[in-house]
């Protein structure tokens, strides 16, 4: 692996070649702010928060598409660096609604902490009077397009995360925002409802409908498809409340799809739930225990041949519990009509 060795604001560090400016600040504990930037996506360089200065290169380039060189000299916090980085976020405030107390966002939204790093106390610029209905149409979250800042990075994670393209910036100038084609909600949209977008969403522009605090968190394997994604809990009262992937999850890193993320915690606390064994007696379904349950199957097997048997297995199952599942089958049972329900 080729490295490169740079200073940035007078720090000497190595850099992999093929890193960013930004990438390689980062690795070294440098905070270098930005909005459109995103670990997972291509660098994009539209916010111009990450702009530097960099000995020998000509005007202010964004270290988030600038390569690492040999030998490159790059100052993150000159005066003429704050002063664009205070005019972005200042134009952005300026076509923004004050509404941070009630803002599900609030406290965690990274248009906040770009401000409050710099130090933006006023308003120099006239605010604007954007004025976009809410979209409401999907189930779990909605589209504020009043608090966008026209990142990009639910439209770039729709294209080159989940590959649906649901969603892309359409119209022109001022009137330029996030738009499903023809302009559609996103409910009769081609949406899938991943929530990939929303997690993504620097503010509260894509959030979802209800935000529950937890007081702990628990690390889990999605239980609703053999993949296995990882994903972390949040719990509080003894009920799941909040459900994130895990970016250490080797078969997901971090992402989920729709059942995963929003699908947990209203099946897992639900009352409905089956909890034990039921068998039918006099026409009426009575709770019964494993043992009694099994026997009973047992029992209604022996009236068959092994041709007449057939073992549908589950897709929510284990891989080990499905191997084992049609090795019963096979072996116990004698038959070979074995089949899984993840190919319906
Ligand atoms: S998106 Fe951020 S800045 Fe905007 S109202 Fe919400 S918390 Fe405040
Ligand atoms: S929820 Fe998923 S499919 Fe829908 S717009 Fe967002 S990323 Fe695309
Ligand atoms: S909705 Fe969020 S992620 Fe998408 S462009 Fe607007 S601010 Fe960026």
């Amino acid at each position: 692996m080729e490295k490169y060795k740079l200073t940035i604001n007078g720090k000497h560090i190595e850099a992999v070649r093929g890193m960013t400016v930004l990438e390689a600040a980062n690795s070294a504990g440098i905070y270098i702010p930005t909005l459109c930037a995103d670990p997972d996506l291509e660098p994009y360089g539209s916010c111009r928060l990450c702009v530097v200065e960099i000995e020998g290169m000509r005007g202010l380039p964004t270290s988030c598409t600038t390569p690492v060189t040999e030998g490159m000299v790059v100052h993150t916090e000159t005066p003429a660096v704050t002063a664009v980085r205070k005019m972005a976020v200042e134009l952005l405030i300026a076509d923004h609604p004050a509404d941070c107390l009630t803002c599900t966002k609030n406290q965690n939204c990274e248009l906040q902490k770009v401000a409050n790093y710099l130090g933006i106390k006023e308003l120099r610029f006239p605010k604007t009077t954007r004025k976009y209905e809410i979209d409401t149409s999907n189930p779990f979250f909605d589209i504020d397009r009043n608090k966008c800042i026209l990142c990009a990075r639910c439209v770039r994670t729709c294209n080159e995360i989940t590959c649906v393209g649901a969603i892309d910036l359409a119209f022109r100038g001022n009137d330029t925002k996030v738009a499903t084609f023809g302009d559609k909600t996103l409910f009769d949209s081609i949406c899938q409802s991943c929530g990939e977008c929303m997690v993504r969403c620097p503010t509260g522009a894509l959030a979802l409908k209800e935000v529950n605090n937890y007081t702990h968190e628990v690390k889990t394997t999605c239980p609703y498809c053999g993949v296995g994604c990882s994903m972390i809990l949040g719990v509080r009262n003894n009920k799941v409340v909040s459900v994130k992937g895990n970016r250490e999850g080797a078969s997901n890193q971090g992402k989920l799809c729709v059942k995963g993320r929003f699908g947990i915690p209203e099946f897992v606390n639900s009352p409905e739930r089956l909890t034990t064994p039921l068998i039918k007696k006099n026409g009426k379904l009575e709770k019964a225990s494993w043992d009694e349950a099994i026997r009973l199957i047992a029992s209604k097997f022996s009236n068959y041949q092994p041709e007449e048997v057939a073992v549908v297995s589950s897709s929510r199952a284990t891989n080990e519990a499905n191997y084992i599942t049609q090795k019963f089958a096979r072996s116990a049972l004698g038959t070979n009509n074995v089949d899984n329900c993840a190919r319906v």
